[in-house]
């Protein structure tokens, strides 16, 4: 017996892509391409602020920043949690931007529901069954984060967790699948950007930034992802990417992030986006 899947686009004939909302403004899935950028960790006050002012006045929609954060050392720093959210909330007040941040676990999620605009799933937790299950039954809309050896199918299910569970609102992530590759932190998978397109109506988006873990690479893969079809892109931007807690080669400075978004919206004209 096959059960219709929420997910996918064939589930009714032509069904249209999902427009997925975030805050008031801002809005996954339509003409628009959504442009997120911020920390990887919200590490401090003043470092946050000036982030995402800059950001902003970058051309980014939408801010992130990690508070309890999926790192593979115990002993690394594992995000300010509760007070991260508090700034997180002080940022969008300053700025106007929403706010992206991760949910490591069922136990947080109420606090994080509380303070973020967005609710992101990690690629660490894509198959979660327990925490998406739940995020099905929350009101703020999902960024589910492809597993870094899930199949395009496999993360197609973890969408349906999240939808099967009466939450509608998801949106997509690619960021990079491990192959035998080690140029690059992992290796963007550009051809999921299409099967996706085709597969549900639901947005997806990229993220350069953990696909290649190197600040050099990143104006071009975020290209290429635009070229491509997505719906926005994920990026970190860190003050001082030498002194950062986590992620630092992969964040670029915050005038690097400004020129590369200058070249970024070049390609998403000539593909028709804004
Ligand atoms: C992040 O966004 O900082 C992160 C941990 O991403 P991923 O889950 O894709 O590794
Ligand atoms: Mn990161």
């Amino acid at each position: 017996m096959s059960v219709p899947m929420l997910v996918s686009r064939a589930s009714e004939p032509h069904r249209p892509d999902t427009i997925v909302r975030v805050g008031e403004q801002v809005t996954f899935g339509g003409d628009s391409v959504v442009l997120i950028a911020g920390p990887c960790s919200v590490e401090g006050r003043a470092m946050l602020l000036d982030v995402a002012h800059r950001v902003r006045a970058a051309g980014a929609t939408m801010l992130r920043g990690g508070a309890f954060k999926p790192r593979t050392s115990p002993y690394a720093f594992q995000g300010l949690g509760r007070r991260a959210l508090e700034l997180l909330a002080e940022a969008r007040e300053a700025t106007g931007l929403p706010v992206v941040t991760e949910v490591l676990d069922v136990r947080t999620l109420p606090l994080i529901v509380r303070h973020a605009d967005l609710l992101q799933v990690g690629a660490r937790n894509m198959q979660n069954f327990a925490l998406l299950a739940e995020l099905g039954r929350v009101k703020k809309p999902v960024l589910l984060k492809r597993g870094m050896s899930a199949t395009v199918a496999e993360l197609l299910m973890a969408a349906e967790y999240v939808m099967a569970n009466g939450n509608g609102q998801v949106i997509l992530c690619e960021r990079g699948i491990r192959t035998f590759e080690t140029a690059t932190r992992n290796t963007l998978d550009i051809g999921a950007i299409p099967v996706l397109k085709r597969e549900t109506h639901l947005p997806v988006i990229v993220d350069p930034s953990h696909s290649t873990g190197k600040n050099e690479y990143i104006e071009s893969v975020s290209r290429a992802a635009i070229a491509a079809g997505a719906d926005g892109l994920i990026i970190e931007v860190h003050p001082h990417p030498d002194e950062a807690l986590s992620d630092g080669a992969q964040s670029l400075k915050p005038e690097a992030f400004a020129e590369a978004v200058g070249n970024i919206k070049r390609v998403a004209a000539a593909v028709g986006r804004k």
